[in-house]
């Protein structure tokens, strides 16, 4: 009897003797590229096909494939364990700080530094003047006191462990007051009442969600009180009738009292980005100008570095902190260390910063540079896929992302492409399978690659994967 004729269904053991053996499939010629380059990872790779198969035939009386389809599926397998799984993507989202793409991209100056101490011994905590043991942290110490002009600096593993480290260092078994209106949620499991509870403070929530005023924290001021904190929303805005107390207002309140007053910053811009018509956000300067004791934020947000957190403040606080035993458990490593210190010197010259920094750099490109590029995208697409879909040229509006400016749209253009025979989404999701993988962002059945995030050179890229996507 055949495999699956008639009305009699085989049995298990009938199936198990139609799988053909390993050397048979290894030698079929859709393995051959396999077994040319690893003969023995292509063996793993049928072996691990055929228990596959095995398995369904005794699981659900599955029919096996012929032996053709078996090489193909082993082929499939051994080309996706030969690919790292994580490798570089182009992002055509125009989504500058994209958490999921890894954020904030490295300077060349940030990435040499990193591989010089990656693939050397490097005077991580050694000081080389005196032979003796050094600081991992000195290595940035006096480049952030002198961008940010606070008294002393710490650097820990993100912006989440600083937060949390600082509260449990300064304000654990005390009060920390803190407005109803910065109770948020940061997304990626970071939620400001969870994060206080785990550091060991209580939470002590004034004002309300659209309103609060200085008086609402002066009445929750006790002995108990360690920390006022501040919070930036990051993500979301309270617009409409509203009141939130300002920093110099919460300092004051501070130094009345005797309370220190800490800053989650969120994103800790070091450079005026209202400037370049971004809308503006305090930078770590101001709130450092305005009193403010102890801060915190990322390194890989608009600051444009390394995954980091970042403290500044009043040397007896930040000693403090950095003596917690949590300290330990957070501490940066030496290749953060070297792309944080190399990011953080192209801040001596603000201008030297907006051209190096390739975050500061896509977030203040020209609008004709976008437009050129657009076109030029545009005009490859058409020729090499016109009748496979319909392409147009586009003023679009890229974000900031990471959290920073949400209310921001950044004017940018992109190439619109919506494909004839299939839905944006089908092409969206083959799109992620090429090499490189792109990923677009989808409007209207239209799939829309903005050039704000697209780097130089990688357009050949995108009209490749496109032309083999619909092909
Ligand atoms: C992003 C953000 C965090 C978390 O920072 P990570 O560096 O991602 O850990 C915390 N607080 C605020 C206000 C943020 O915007």
């Amino acid at each position: 009897m055949q495999a699956g004729e008639g009305v009699f269904k085989m049995e298990p053991e009938e199936l198990l003797r139609l799988l053909p053996a390993v050397h048979e499939v290894l030698g079929r010629e859709e393995l051959a590229p396999a077994v040319a380059t690893d003969r023995s990872g292509a063996r793993d790779c049928v072996r691990r096909v055929l228990e596959e198969w095995r398995e369904r035939i005794l699981r659900e009386g599955a029919e096996p494939p012929g032996t053709a389809e078996l090489a193909a599926q082993a082929a499939a397998l051994f080309q996706r364990r030969a690919r790292p799984s994580l490798r570089r993507v182009i992002n055509a989202t125009g989504v500058v700080l994209h958490t999921n793409l890894g954020r904030a991209l490295l300077s060349p100056a940030a990435v040499e530094a990193v591989a010089a101490c990656a693939a050397h011994y490097c005077n991580l905590e050694m000081d080389l003047a005196t032979g003796e043991r050094g600081s991992r942290y000195g290595h940035v110490v006096e480049l952030l006191q002198e961008i940010t002009g606070a008294e002393a600096a710490l650097v820990v593993n993100n912006n989440a462990a600083a937060v949390f480290l600082c509260l449990a260092a300064l304000a654990a078994g005390r009060d920390t007051v803190i407005s109803r209106g910065q109770m948020v949620e940061i997304g990626g499991s970071f939620r400001v009442p969870e994060v206080m509870a785990q550091s060991g403070t209580r939470l002590v929530e004034v004002g309300t969600t659209n309103k609060t005023y200085l008086s609402d924290y002066e009445r929750a001021i006790s002995g108990d009180t360690a920390l006022l904190l501040k919070v930036h929303p990051s993500n979301y805005r309270v617009l409409g009738f509203t009141a939130e107390v300002s920093t110099a207002e919460l300092v004051s309140l501070g130094r009345k009292y005797g309370i220190p007053v800490m800053e989650d910053l969120g994103s800790g811009s070091f450079l005026d980005l209202g400037e370049y018509g971004l809308g503006h956000e305090p930078t770590v300067r101001e709130e450092v100008a305005a009193g403010v004791d102890i801060l915190t934020f990322s390194g890989d947000k608009l600051l444009g570095g390394p995954q980091a957190g970042i403290i500044v403040g009043r040397s007896e606080l930040v000693q403090k902190v950095a003596r917690h035993p949590l300290n330990r458990a957070v501490r940066i490593d030496k290749m953060t260390l070297a792309a944080l210190e190399a990011t953080l010197r192209a801040y001596r010259d603000p201008e030297r910063a907006r051209q190096e920094i390739p975050t500061l750099r896509l977030l203040t490109l020209s609008g004709e540079e976008l437009a050129r590029r657009a076109a030029r995208l545009g005009e490859l697409l058409a020729e090499k896929i016109g009748g496979r879909a319909e392409v147009a040229v586009k003023e679009v509006s890229s974000q900031v992302g990471g959290g920073a400016l949400p209310l921001a749209t950044l004017p940018s253009w992109g190439v619109t492409v919506r494909p004839v025979r299939m839905s944006a989404a089908r092409a969206a999701e083959k799109l992620r399978q090429e090499e490189p993988p792109v990923l677009a962002r989808i409007q209207d059945e239209n799939l829309i690659f903005d050039l704000r995030t697209v780097l130089p050179g990688e357009e050949a890229d995108i009209v490749r994967a496109l032309a083999q996507v619909l092909a």
